[in-house]
Order: structure tokens, then sequence, then C-alpha cells
């Protein structure tokens, strides 16, 4: 039977080939008899007898079959278009067939399309997903079904609803609601911009899913609701159409790289699932809830020729085996049929791995569902274009009908290989109705049993966190994810401790216990695993510096508690009635720095040290306000912001008597080059979302500004890839007679005016005269921030003494979580934090700081110089015992604040600069590797430990900050927000409390003297 079937696609391909240009294909009996045969597809495939023969779209068609680059890549499904008197093709509307060289498709057309298709037939429905993008354009869902199933929607989502949360019907009821409902497959098109085929086959598909009547489509829309996000980017897909026009009307010009996506972030809109930060992981999550599609399919491309998801392991350990086992049931099913069509290059296992929750299909994985992608051969826009596959090309036991080593590939190759095998997926789905529902329910019961069956019985967030608000914020994501929070109703004793009144319980006898339990437990990545595609840590708790608890006790499940309706929140007050001023603790929130802006005109100090107001503590950095010089309606206004941003100020009759000095409201300029705006776009997620003003800049501004600190206080320079001498260069500008490369609004790139940033000319980047500006910022005053590898910047450059970045050998940290300890906490930087600290950190810089080392050779580093223990007596955590003598045991190693062990302190004297002019260490990775993992991966631990992660280093007046860890990462890392807003704060106190220098009243050097 394939054999025949395959046969049968040649000829039809030869023939039309043929016949294209020579007669009319109207009613071209070949095709008309290719879309009668019945369909081929798994035995299981249901296959309706077909009623009437169906003529095809003749031009439509042969502009398929000449847009394809040879006929194998052609399957029975898509080498031809069914016509229709009443339905539009996309030909109709857009003025083009999909796949048509050249012509990529903007959003507002795409969406002309779908409403036209939605007016022309009851089979289509368009909807608007509840948030606009960033960037303010609609995101549409389509539904695709037969006439009754479009009209009885309402009726189709409560089944899924239903049989998502068992705990509202029976075994019985669930049977029953199989038979009736529905399997919902949801398509959803180019969340990564460059990836331009799938909004365009998507179209097409929605047409021949309304439109044809073969058996093999019929039997989707019989069982099957399709749901199709057109185009899941939409600001980023409008940029890159913008981008391709330009470069086809520039043709031989170099063109600029697809410098935006979305407003803030590129690539890493794929890692959103966790956090939620962007309108379209909020959009997916919220229809994903409304619908309960059976599957969401998230298309992607990049590999060759189509590469459908499973992955090498190891696999996310917090979800259901009857979802890994789907993963691969569907993957091998397309495999097969595609292969037996004579289509090479269908393959799965290698690529990705399958462990990190933090993909947008996620929303369908983490909720019982069935999350999956394809990743297809694009050509980055519509050209047909020679291509050379690299190691992919080769044949291995995952990959037994590689793709060919080169093709000739186009738009139509790419849109034909995405909708034969999207087809098959739906119609096996649709042969298989009841048992993927099936699953589903089983699924959703088996995350209900999980409290009982593997446990834990649930997370308690207990009440009195020091950081309320971010506790309150970590429930508000848990909820956004589905899951049921509650508050407990009063103290719970369990043998997991006792947990206060008011303290938040997730419970594990919930349909989405598993999301829930994968974001909070602790993650550990074997390093002899394959190589982590992505982040191999991500535990929420510590990353938001909350407490979190593994409950184990099912008593808890029987704790009286209520469910928490509505976004939980903490509301801010001002107690007391003193008349002196107000003092406010420093507990490391966000909400801290929020207020400081937000009162930017009333003169605040921060508390240099810790101290106490009757019983209570207040930790270094919280802020005293005096009443008098400040605005006289200052106690109304701290009230309605307290009240606000959830923050405890108290307003007392005497103002504590503790060092202090005036807090800044600084102006900061956050950096971005015109290589890569990737990273730094999570920075302006953040000040965004918490109203912190910043300037927004280019590396050019810092090149084209000879005087900088006097327009800026605060520069952070956002993580970049590269070496410094890279980031310095930028895009090379390699003559003046070149043309310049344009990033900015023209006829025939409306969109990209939008963009954050614009400019004529990406070229150039700081190049030295901006690292002169930068070094006379610095030297005269300024704060200059450097994230993880850029830290290379001043060091390179001869701008800072004393530190060095030193190569890892052994070590394999790759995006985890580690514990770090405040080694001077009476650092700024330190404020409102306690002793520790979990960071997170990627791989690399490993800062090395003091002594010879730092100060322009090898290095010190007294922690953990070696990797594990001699060989000897006992196990790993035993000392070493030399025999013949008493055993010795040293006492473990004190860190010194500035780096240099005390042995060679006396020897380097004349050679270091002077005291308070050497690096200071501020934070610092745990000096024991043995604690230093929290979650994720780690070897060759004892490279990391005890290296500093947060250094503050003197220049002329000013200072450099460098983050080895990343303290704005992915809206993940809410605990480390304060590092960096406490920097900025204090740029101008940052020597505050070193060890060794002159104290107050002596105006230091790089500060204004106002020390009180
Ligand atoms: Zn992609």
């Amino acid at each position: 039977m394939n054999r025949s079937i395959s046969c049968r696609t040649k000829s039809a391909f030869t023939h039309l080939v043929l016949s294209a240009l020579l007669i009319s294909l109207c009613a071209n009996p070949a095709l008309a008899q290719a879309a009668k045969k019945p369909a081929p597809a798994s035995p299981k495939a249901q296959a309706p007898p077909q009623t009437q023969s169906q003529p095809v779209d003749k031009e439509y068609t042969e502009s398929i079959i000449k847009n394809t680059t040879d006929k194998m890549f052609l399957t029975e499904f898509v080498d031809h278009l069914p016509a229709s008197d009443k339905v539009p093709t996309p030909a109709k509307v857009l003025g083009y067939p999909v796949g048509t060289p050249n012509k990529l498709t903007y959003t507002k057309d795409q969406y002309r399309y779908y409403r036209e298709l939605e007016k022309a037939t009851p089979r289509v429905k368009v909807f608007t997903a509840p948030e606009k993008s960033e960037l303010g354009r609609e995101q549409l869902l389509v539904v695709v079904g037969d006439e009754a199933a479009v009209a009885n929607l309402a009726k189709y989502k409560e089944i899924t609803a239903k049989l998502g949360d068992p705990r509202r019907i029976n075994d019985e009821e669930a049977k029953k609601l199989i038979g009736e409902g529905k399997a919902i497959y949801w398509a959803s098109g180019s969340i990564h911009s460059p990836e331009t085929g799938s909004p365009e086959m998507l179209m097409e598909m929605a047409y021949r899913l309304a439109v044809e009547e073969t058996p093999f489509i019929q039997a989707i829309r019989k069982n099957v609701i399709v749901l199709i996000t057109p185009t899941l980017e939409v600001d980023g897909r409008d940029m890159m159409v913008d981008l391709y026009n330009w470069r086809k009307a520039n043709e031989g010009k170099r063109a600029p790289s697809l410098l935006y996506w979305g407003k803030y972030v590129a690539h890493d809109n794929n890692r959103d699932s966790m956090a939620m930060a962007l309108a379209l992981t909020r959009n997916q999550m919220s229809t994903f809830l409304e619908y309960h599609p059976t599957i969401l399919h998230d298309l992607h491309e990049s590999v060759p020729f189509l590469y459908t998801s499973t992955g090498t392991g190891p696999y996310n350990a917090w979800l259901d085996p009857i979802v890994i086992n789907e993963w691969q049931a569907l993957a091998y099913h397309e495999i097969e049929e595609m292969t037996k069509r004579g289509v090479p290059g269908v393959w799965t296992h290698g690529f990705y791995d399958g462990w990190a929750p933090n993909y947008m299909f996620y929303v369908a994985n983490g909720h019982n569902s069935i999350g999956r992608f394809y990743e297809t051969f694009g050509n980055g826009g519509a050209d047909t274009q020679d291509r050379v596959v690299g190691q992919q090309s080769n044949r291995d036991w995952f990959r037994p009908n590689p793709p060919l080593p080169r093709v000739k590939w186009s738009l139509r190759n790419n849109v034909n290989m995405q909708q034969s095998a999207i087809l098959l997926a739906m119609n096996y789905v649709s042969a298989n109705k009841d048992r993927f529902l099936n699953n589903f329910y089983l699924k959703s019961k088996r995350s209900v049993a999980k409290a009982k069956t593997e446990g834990p019985a649930a997370w308690v967030l207990p009440a009195g966190d020091p950081r309320p608000n971010e506790a309150a914020d970590l429930v508000n994501l848990l909820k956004m994810q589905g899951c049921e929070v509650h508050k407990a109703d009063k103290e719970i004793e369990t043998k997991d401790g006792k947990f206060p009144a008011g303290s938040y319980v997730v419970r594990m006898d919930q349909p989405y216990s598993r999301m829930a339990d994968m974001l909070l437990d602790t993650q550990y990545y074997n390093v002899n695993d394959p190589r982590p595609y992505d982040d191999t840590g991500w535990t929420l708790g510590p990353l938001r510096n909350v407490k979190t608890v593994r409950a184990k006790d099912v008593a808890i499940l029987n704790a009286p508690m209520t469910l928490i309706n509505g976004m939980a929140k903490v509301t801010g007050s001002v107690a007391g009635s003193g008349k002196a001023g107000y003092i406010i603790n420093h507990n490391a929130e966000s909400a801290i720095a929020q207020l400081r802006f937000r009162l930017k005109d009333v003169k605040i100090n921060a508390a240099e040290d810790t101290f106490k107001v009757g019983e209570r503590s207040f930790n270094a950095g919280s802020f005293i306000i005096k009443a008098e010089g400040n605005p006289a309606d200052l106690d109304a206004r701290l009230k309605k912001e307290a009240t606000e941003l959830g923050v405890a100020a108290h307003a007392v009759d005497k103002l504590p008597e503790v060092a202090q000095h005036a807090l800044s409201v600084p102006r900061i300029a956050l950096v971005h080059t015109w290589t890569n705006t990737q990273n730094e776009g999570w920075y302006r997620i953040e000040f965004d979302r918490l109203g912190i003003p910043y300037s927004y800049i280019s590396d050019h501004v810092i090149r084209d500004t000879a005087n900088l600190r006097e327009k800026y206080d605060v520069i952070i320079w956002g993580p970049v890839g590269g070496s410094a001498q890279s980031i310095v260069r930028g895009v090379p500008k390699r003559s003046d007679n070149e043309a310049p490369i344009p990033w900015q609004k023209s006829d025939i790139t409306p969109n990209m005016g939008q963009s954050p940033d614009t400019t004529a000319d990406m070229r150039g980047g700081m190049g030295v005269t901006g690292v002169a500006n930068l070094q006379r910022f610095i030297e005269s005053g300024g704060l200059f921030v450097t994230i993880g590898g850029n830290a290379s910047i001043p060091i390179d450059f001869g701008i800072t003494e004393g530190v060095s970045i030193q190569a890892a050998r052994q070590l394999q940290a790759r995006g985890s979580i580690f514990n770090a300890t405040f080694a001077d906490r009476k650092s700024p930087i330190a404020y409102g934090y306690d002793e520790k600290l979990a960071v997170y950190f990627n791989q690399a810089p490993l800062i090395q700081v003091g002594g010879v080392g730092g100060f322009g050779g090898g290095g010190f580093n007294p922690f953990g110089q070696q990797q594990g223990r001699p060989s000897g007596r006992g196990g790993l955590n035993d000392p070493d015992i030399p025999q013949g003598r008493p055993p010795f045991i040293a006492p473990p190693a004190q860190p010194s604040p500035d780096g240099i062990p005390e042995e060679f302190r006396t020897q380097l004297a004349g050679q270091l600069p002077s005291a308070e002019m050497r690096p200071r260490i501020v934070l610092r990775f745990a000096t024991d590797e043995k604690n230093l993992l929290v979650s994720g991966m780690l070897a060759g631990g004892s490279e990391l430990a005890g290296k500093p992660a947060v250094i503050d280093v003197p220049v002329g007046k000013g200072h450099v900050v460098m983050f080895a860890n990343n303290p704005m990462w992915r809206h993940q890392t809410h605990g480390s927000f304060s590092l960096l807003f406490n920097a900025a704060l204090n740029y101008d106190h940052l020597s505050v409390g070193r060890a060794a220098t002159p104290r107050r009243g002596q105006p230091q050097a790089g500060q204004n003297g106002d020390d009180q």
C-alpha cells in the first residue's frame, strides 16, 4: 500500500510538471483522482467514505509544484489545493500562493486572510488573544473544525475543562465525556521571527482544513478541533518582513541582523514559560486554560529537514511518564508516514534535551497536555537557496533516513514539510481521539493523586517571610500558571514543621500540581548526561529569595485553609504617629528601590548599619526619612506609595542614631550594542515593570559623548556575548566607502521604527574613544556596572586594577543556581540582605581578585584548590590522616575582603594600591564546594567555590561593579534585583563601611562628602 502511494505521488508530480503550462488543470483527472483516493495513514486512522469529488485550484497547484525543488519534498496532502467557489484561497486575498519566492506576509495581511476565511465558511472562527503585544499588535487565535464543532465551541471547551479537573467528575462521567468530546490540536506559528515559514503554511493549512473533502481531512474535522496561532511573536514577524524586503531591495549590500524581535527579547521569547514576563506567553497560557487543548504544537525552523521533538534526555523529571510516551508515539508516527512517502530527513531524538520547562510549549506539557515542536529547514526569508547540510545529514540510529548533504531548498519545501507532517499528526490524533482524551483525563487524575502517590503533599511559603511582596508575587505566578494556592486559616503542625497562620499552601492534590512542583523543587543535572540545551536549574524560591518548604506529611492536606481568589497582595502601611520622621526596613525587595524613585524629590537617608527601634530590628540600608526639610505632603504621599508597594513604614518621634548617608536618585543609563539586544532586554523589562527610570542608549552614545558624567550617574552595560575587543568593535565598520547599515523606519521598513532604538548606521561599536569616555566617566565619580562576561571591558582595557578573569578548566556549571555568601555586609550593595543568597550563574566569568594575580599575574584562590580530597582512608568527607603523627585538622580558610591572603600582604605592600582603592568582594560563591550547588549542574566546582560573585572596584572617584552572576535573568532572579538597585542608589557612597578606610566625617575619595 505504501509503495503505491509513493508512486502515485510521484506520478502526480511528474504529470503536473509536464502538463502545468500546457493543459488546463481546472478539472485535471489525475488530481481529482489524487484527491479522491483513500488517504494512507496509520492502520488505525479513520477514513470516512467520501461523497463527492473535488476540483483543484489550477493556478495555485501549479505554483506549489513549480516552487517545490524536488518531488521528494511533496506528499499527496500538499501537492494540490482544492478549489472552492465560496472560500477564498490565500492567493485570492494576498495576491500570491503560499510559498511563492520573495513573498513574506505581514501580520495584518495574515489577519486579513483569516478574517476573510471566517466570513466565507462556518468552519472557521477568529478570536483575539486577551493581551496586545508590547508594541501594540493584536495576536489572533483561529479555530477550524466542522460546522457543528465551531458552532458549539462552548460545549467542547466545557468537556476538556471537566476532563482536566478530575475532582469534578468520576470515571463513568469521564468515559461519557471522552466519547462526546473532541481532541483539540493547537498549531502555533513563528515564535522565532527569523523562522519565517510557519505563518505562511498555517494560512494554507487553515484553508485546506476548511475546504478539502478527502477522507483524510474529513477525519481530522470529525474528531479534532484545530486551533491556530498564526504568528506568536507578532512584533518580530513584522520587523522580519521589513528586514527581508530591505534585503531584497538592497541586494549586494551588507544587511542588518534582526536586532529586535519583540520589544524586549529575541530568541528568549521561547524561554518565558516559567516566568510569564511576556504578553505572548500569558496569551498562550490563558488560551490554554480556556480550551485545555490536547496538544500544543510549536513550529520552529533551524534543523534540516524536519526534526520532530522528543529529545535526548534527560527529560524533565516532574512530568507524567505518559506524556513522554505520547511525544514518542506522535513523533514516530510522523517519521514513519513521511518516510513511507519517500520524504527524506524526517527524524527525532537528537538536537534538544527535554529537561528545562522554560519553553513556550510547557504551557501544555506542564498542564497534563502534550507540548511538542518541529524544527524544519528554513531559509530565513523566502529565497530559494542551495544549502549545505552539515552533520545532520549523517545516518544515525535515530536518523536512519537522514537529510541530503546538499539540497536546493525553497520556502515552499519548508511549507510542504511542515504541513504534511502536522496534518499526519492531526489525522493520527483524530484516529486515536478517545485514547488521547483519556490520557489527558488520566494524567490530570494522576496529578491530583500526586500528593499521596509520589509526593510531596504540598509546598508551603511560610507566613512571616521577610520579603512578603516577593512571596505574593511568586504565588501570583503560580496562579497565572493555573495553580490553586491556599492560605492557612491557623497554624499548621506537621512532621515537616509548624507553619504559621497565613502561610501560603500549594497543595499537590490539584490538576496542575506538577507545574508547581517543577517550579519550586530543586534540580540535579548529572554532568554525564548529554550536554544541556539550556538552563539546568531554575528553582524559583531561592532565585526569588523567598522561603519555600517541601512538605511531605500528607497531614497538611487536612489542615483548614482557604483558597485565594484573585491575586495575592501585600498592603503596605505607615504605622505609628511619630512626628520626627519615618523608618522603613530594607528587606532587599525591589519595592524599596521603587519607593526611592517614586519619592524622588524627598530627602532619604540610608542607614549604614543595623539598628533597633524598641524591639524592632532594622537592616543596614534601611530608609530614614526626616520630616524636617521634606515636602509638607510627605505623610500623605508616603502612605499612598507604601500602601501600593506593600512597604511597611514607621512614623517615629525620634530618629535612630546610626551612621547614615543621603540616598541618591541616580540617572541610570542602560547600554545596548548593535550586535545583540537579547539579554539586556530582560533588564529593560524589569526596569519598566518596576517604574525605575533609565535612559536606553547604544554604545554609539558612549562613543559620541565625551562627558558622560554630565548626563549619567550609573551606566549599566547589559549582558552581551563576545570578548571585550569584539564588544568594543561592534558591527565592524570596514570602510567609509561602504554603505551604512540602517536600523530605522523607512518606506520599505515601516515597522523597524517601533524598535526601542533605531540608527542610520549600526556599524562601529563604542570603539576606543568610547572606552576612553567610559574611563573618564568612572574616574569622575560615575558607577559602571558590568554583567557576566562583559567584566572583560574594564579589565582588558586596563580601567580596573586587581581583577582578572580566569579561564575555567574543569568547571561545568551551565545555567544553574548557586549558594553565595555576603563577604562584606557593610557594603551598600549588600543592604537589606541576609547572610546568604542564591544566585543564577552560567559557566562564566570566573572573576579573580587580589594578590599578584589580580594585580597582574596568575592569581590566588585560597579556596577549594583541589577537587575532592587526596586518595586515602575514609570517604569523600573525611579528613586526610598522614600516618605516624597526631591528626591535624586545618581551620577553614578565612576569606579576606580584598582577596589578598594574609601571608602575602606584607611582601606585596609596596606594590598594592592603597587599601581603599582595592577591589572589594561583596558577594562570594560558597567557599565549600559541597554546599555550592542549589539546583542544576555542577562539576569542577572547586574552580567556582569562593570566587567573587559581586565585586566593587574603586577607580578614581568612581566605581566599577562587576556581577559574575546575572542578577536579572529571564524574570526569575527577583532575589538578586536589589544587588543592582543598591549599587545604583548608593553609587556615590559605595565605599561606605569598608574595613580600614576613613570613616564618617572625613570625606573619602570618590564621595561627595555628604556623609553624616
Ligand atoms: Zn525557533
